[in-house]
């Protein structure tokens, strides 16, 4: 199943191929955020909640894109060629593609103590050479960004490291 499973970040555009059946499996709660970005991807893009309805207001603005709502909680499967989504109701739908959407929970325990300013989803606040309010502490990464992505962190160590050895007492070699 796995094979075909996208568990993929905001990359995932580069990986769907255009219109394909895209379903999009996760917690209600900001599952029509994810959608809306898949569907510029795909006219045929559906929500499958794992754990319950998404809202009114959401049920609505899905409507309005044409993305259809599955039944929550159903199950996923996979037949060697398609996935397959199989609602609570005995609903069935095939995708090409299955969009695992498992939200960000950050872990920032080592840095918990040290008083560091933070934004409101936790992400920590650093300058524009990736410092934290700590002489000498660095910060890159997901715990950083509001964009978690594999580049976006080793653009920011880059900073960091380049700044790190520059604050560092020259040393020719001998
Ligand atoms: C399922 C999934 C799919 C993804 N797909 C993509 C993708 O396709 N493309 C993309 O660009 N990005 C993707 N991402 C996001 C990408 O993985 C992250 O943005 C990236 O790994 C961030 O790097 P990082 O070094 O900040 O954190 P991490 O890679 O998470 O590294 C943090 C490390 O710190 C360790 N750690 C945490 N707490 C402690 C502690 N107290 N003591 C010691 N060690 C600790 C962790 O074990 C971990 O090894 C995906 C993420 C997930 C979860």
């Amino acid at each position: 199943m796995l094979g075909r499973l996208r568990a993929q970040a905001k990359g995932v555009g580069a990986t769907i191929a255009s219109d394909q059946r895209i379903g999009i499996y996760g917690p209600a709660r900001g599952l029509l955020g994810h959608a809306r970005f898949l569907r510029s991807y795909s006219a045929h893009v559906a929500l499958l909640p794992a754990d319950r309805a998404p809202g009114r207001h959401a049920l609505r603005e899905a409507r309005a894109l044409g993305m259809a709502v599955l039944p929550a909680g159903g199950a996923l499967a996979f037949d060697g060629v398609r996935c397959r989504y199989r609602a609570p109701d005995g609903t069935e739908a095939v995708f090409d593609t299955v969009y695992p959407y498992l939200g960000y929970a950050g872990r920032n325990t080592l840095l918990r103590g040290l008083g560091l300013p933070a934004e409101d989803d936790g992400a920590l606040r650093v300058d524009r050479h990736q410092r934290t309010r700590v002489p000498g502490l660095y910060a890159i990464g997901d715990v950083v960004s509001g964009l978690n992505q594999i580049a976006v962190a080793v653009g920011q160590a880059a900073v960091a490291a380049t700044h790190a050895h520059n604050a560092l007492p020259f040393a020719p070699r001998a």
